[in-house]
């Protein structure tokens, strides 16, 4: 090997040296560094117990779209009925609870398009709708059956109950 062929191979081997050592790559210009996982949602969630589901001072709506129109509202409960038992998967012992998240669902369809899980916290709800991870059901409930919400509940939950229909008069009763 003559010294004009050393020269880039050392500098090959230099730069594969410093890929393989620091890992590092440097981005082209203008790419950004990636932030995550591509559909991680935009702001950190916090867990609302679905007793405290509560509207804020800021998003007190119409009373048309308070917990939903009543379309939306029949179309998310015939969608959690049909996704427990899709799923084998049940309502908690206390329906109400199933019906207030349900609610929830049905007033997030109506405001944002998608049934945005209505047990969170979002800094912004329209982003979180558009990236889809919490839209129901959400990722973790369809990749492990996990709902914080308590929607739906496998058999083994200590909460679970034994229907997989949601009453009207139940539905009915709940405030969101
Ligand atoms: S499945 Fe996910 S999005 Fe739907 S109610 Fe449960 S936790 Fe919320």
């Amino acid at each position: 090997m003559n010294v004009d062929m050393l020269i880039p191979k050392l500098l090959s081997l230099l730069l594969l040296w410093v890929t393989i050592v620091r890992g590092f790559i440097p981005p082209a210009p203008g790419q950004q560094k990636s932030q995550g996982h591509p559909k991680a949602p935009v702001s950190r969630p916090v867990l609302v117990p679905p007793s405290e589901l509560v509207l804020s001072a800021t998003e007190v709506p119409s009373e048309a779209s308070k917990a939903g129109s009543a379309g939306t509202l029949k179309a998310m409960q015939k969608f959690a009925e049909k996704y427990c038992e899709i799923t084998d998967t049940y309502f908690c012992s206390d329906l109400e609870i199933a019906a207030t998240v349900v609610k929830g669902l049905a007033k997030h369809k109506d405001e944002y398009g998608a049934p945005l899980c209505p047990c969170r916290h979002y800094e912004d709800k329209a982003a979180e709708v558009s990236i889809a991870y919490w839209n129901c059901p959400c990722v973790p409930m369809r990749e492990r059956k996990e709902c914080h919400c308590m929607l739906f509940l496998t058999p083994d939950n200590p909460f679970v109950g034994k229907e997989q229909k949601l009453p009207d008069d139940v539905l009915a009763k709940v405030q969101v």
